[in-house]
């Protein structure tokens, strides 16, 4: 067994959603990049052209990419091997937050509850999703998310009869109805199977996959791409003011469901989604 303190945790998060909330994966910047160079509307490739200039000046000021720095998505991989020590794991990584939005300056958006809604000062709690796996190692990835984003997020419980084509215009409908709130070009993050909770949790997770690594499955793959196109052939373009580049990605998630279900979910990433994975 390996023993890990809460400590470097707590380290570990702080650093985390520092970075998060200043530097854009180079994933995402790259992708914007190449959609700039491609873009055939003038207007829709000079907003392109400030969110990359946006994102070199929030590097070099140290300063946050977005006014909203988001309530953070924490998501754990937690070896069976590993024994946390000196405390809780959910305290570690709620202070690393704490700490870490203090010492960045970054807006404080949460709120104690949904009705009361008074903010809770320090950007936390969190939500973190924990999982078990193999080996010795803790990952975290923090997703600081947008509320922008966020709130276009829906999900259907569709028919099994209405198959792959069901999810197609599911997809697309989601894409339309946000239209430019989610600060585009966007990543759709996509859910398909489990339960009403599972497909929920599966778009979140495909937002965290770079958007230039494809579905290992082929036929999930060419999913992927056919939907991207689609979505770009719906015109909304960069920040909702038309053009050919409404998303960076599609990425498509999947696990087995029941004989009568057919749940899907969609999550939407803004322009600045931000991630930082780090393995302890
Ligand atoms: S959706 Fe994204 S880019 Fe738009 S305001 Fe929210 S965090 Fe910022």
């Amino acid at each position: 067994m390996r023993q890990i303190d809460v400590k470097q945790i707590t380290q570990t998060v702080k650093e985390a959603v520092m970075q998060a909330n200043i530097s854009l994966p180079p994933d995402i910047i790259q992708a914007l990049q190449e959609a700039s160079d491609k873009e055939s509307s003038p207007s829709a490739r000079r907003f392109l052209k400030i969110i990359l200039e946006n994102t070199e000046l929030a590097v070099q000021e140290n300063m946050a990419l977005c006014q909203d720095t988001g309530m953070v998505v924490v998501d754990v991989e937690l070896g069976q091997e590993v024994i946390i020590q000196g405390g809780y794991l959910n305290e570690a990584i709620n202070l690393g937050i704490r700490e870490g939005y203090q010492q960045g300056f970054f807006r404080k958006s949460v709120v104690n509850d949904p009705f009361q809604r008074i903010n809770t000062g320090d950007n936390t709690p969190a939500i973190v999703h924990c999982n078990l796996a193999e080996g010795d190692k803790l990952r975290i990835t923090v997703l600081p998310k947008g509320a922008g984003s966020e709130n276009m997020g829906q999900l259907s419980m569709l028919k099994p009869a209405q198959g792959i084509n069901g999810v197609k215009d599911f997809i697309l409908k989601v894409v339309r109805d946000a239209g430019g709130n989610p600060c585009p070009p966007i990543i759709a993050g996509v859910g398909v199977g489990g339960n009403m909770e599972k497909a929920a949790l599966l778009a979140k997770r495909a937002l965290l996959r770079p958007v230039n690594i494809r579905n290992s499955r082929n036929d999930l793959a060419r999913l992927e791409e056919e939907m991207l196109k689609a979505v770009n052939e719906l015109g909304i373009g960069p920040q909702g003011m038309g053009g050919n580049t409404t998303a960076l990605a599609v990425n498509i998630e999947v696990y087995p469901t029941h004989i009568a279900s057919l749940p899907v979910a969609v999550n939407l990433g803004c322009h600045s989604t931000r991630r930082v994975s780090v393995e302890i």
